[in-house]
């Protein structure tokens, strides 16, 4: 494929390194480590691709999806981890892939709003945010970032925008994320694209299947994002070269290598690497539930970011507004809670205060803890680290170098192509 045509597919996620050995591509026998939405596309894309590679999924635990899970009770539907995706051709092509393009729908677009709590107030995030940093400040804070290796604080000095902005995606501080992994764009990290920025925004608009996403907006699932493993698995299931092993966990690349008789080169790693020193962001995540009456108040919109670490919440995601579904009984309201565990002591009554002052002083019609999730860090210097390491097989998944869907999704297509 030529290189502005892999542009064309897969957008800035080029700037990404793809972890993969070159023989990898010689396997007739692949083993993919991790059931979560790595490893199912991983083993979906290379078996569609080449039907005569076996391809064996190995998964620790009994159930497929990894991290993406929804919960429902009645009439309330609520992710647990993804809600919804932005837009990039990659997922759009899984989705018709997977025949799932009727279930498959923009968010409202009335919801676009974001906010970012600071003191008592709620200010709207929007590009002009960045203006507060100042102009000349930006561009050379920027410039500065383009030598790798800084932090998102240091990539946009203004403490509370930066903090909004990680909070939002790793949950996280921004002097604790590595600005070549979450903006590789805007730090130039990786090589550059081959043809002009704007020309190559329109010509992957072009490419959507489907429907063409409007700028800004993300799109989701009516049942949730767990549609999305269902329908995996059970192509998974009807492919003759595809065998998927759960229940099993593997100590490592070289053990898993030795029982299949694969080289190592054979081997993809799709289950988040833990080295030491690398921290992981534990967080609690809480369904909460109004009467549209109770919460009248609380403006339409995507949700609210709180960098102010004295509050237990980091985020308020107001899920009813957000989705085409409204993930609520008629005549109430959803909104998804994330509690951050280092602003948290585990007291479920500090959450209810916090959302009376936030939300609303009437008594929710639902409260549920969903459970924990636990989110990789990626700190500065990050991306550098990864890209030039020497790696025994091959590693992929929001472990390594991209953290959201759309990143998983489309690895998964480069992955495949190379075979
Ligand atoms: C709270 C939260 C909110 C999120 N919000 C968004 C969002 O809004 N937008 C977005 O794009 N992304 C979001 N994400 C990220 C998104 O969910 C991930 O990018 C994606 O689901 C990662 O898939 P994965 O397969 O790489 O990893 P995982 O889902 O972590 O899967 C890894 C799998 O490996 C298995 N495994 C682990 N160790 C072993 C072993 N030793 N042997 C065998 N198997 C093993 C695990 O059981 C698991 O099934 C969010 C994540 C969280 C937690």
């Amino acid at each position: 494929m030529s290189d502005v045509a892999s542009w064309i597919r897969h957008g800035v996620e080029m700037r990404r390194p793809l972890l993969v050995k070159e023989a990898l591509s010689l396997s007739d026998k692949v083993v993919i480590v991790g059931g979560g939405l790595s490893g199912m596309c991983c083993a979906y894309r290379i078996a569609q691709k080449s039907p005569h590679v076996e391809i064996v999924l190995v998964e620790k635990s009994e159930r497929l999806g990894g991290v993406i899970s929804t919960w429902s009770e009645g009439e309330w539907i609520c992710d647990l981890a993804v809600n919804a995706t932005r837009a990039h051709p990659a997922f759009w092509r899984l989705v018709e892939d997977l025949n799932l393009s009727k279930q498959f729908n923009p968010s409202q677009p009335r919801a676009k709003s974001r906010w970012v709590l600071l003191g008592e107030k709620r200010h709207r995030l929007s590009a002009l945010s960045l203006f507060k940093i100042g102009p000349i400040r930006l561009l050379k804070a920027i410039i500065k970032a383009r030598n790798g290796g800084a932090s998102v604080a240091e990539l946009l000095p203004h403490k509370q925008i930066a903090d909004a902005l990680t909070l939002g995606i790793v949950n996280n501080t921004s002097e604790n994320v590595d600005a070549d992994f979450l903006m590789p764009s805007m730090t130039q990290f990786g090589p550059p694209p081959p043809i002009k920025g704007s020309s190559l925004k329109k010509q992957i608009k072009a490419t959507y299947p489907l429907f063409t996403p409007e700028k800004g907006a993300v799109a989701s699932f009516d049942g949730g994002m767990e549609s999305l493993v269902v329908a995996l698995q059970s192509q998974l299931e009807s492919l003759e070269n595809v065998t998927v092993i759960t229940g099993q966990t593997v100590e490592s690349p070289q053990s898993i290598a030795s029982e299949f008789e694969v080289p190592l080169e054979s081997v993809l790693w799709t289950a988040p690497v833990v080295e030491k020193g690398r921290n992981l962001t534990h967080l609690s995540v809480f369904a909460v539930g109004f009467r549209d009456i109770d919460v009248a108040d609380v403006r339409y919109g995507y949700g609210t970011l709180i960098p102010d670490a004295s509050i237990p919440i980091s985020g308020i995601l107001h899920e009813s507004d957000l989705h085409h579904s409204k993930r609520a009984p008629e005549g109430h309201r959803l909104f998804r809670i994330m509690v951050p565990h280092n602003r948290w002591d585990g007291d479920e009554n500090l959450i209810r205060k916090s959302i009376e002052r936030l939300l609303s002083h009437k008594e929710p019609a639902l409260f549920r803890n969903l459970g924990i999730q636990t989110i990789p860090s990626y700190p500065p210097g990050y991306m550098q680290e990864i890209s030039q390491k020497a790696t025994d097989c091959n590693y992929l998944g929001w472990g390594m170098s991209g953290v959201s869907v759309t990143h998983v999704v489309d690895e998964a297509e480069r992955v495949a192509e190379l075979f």
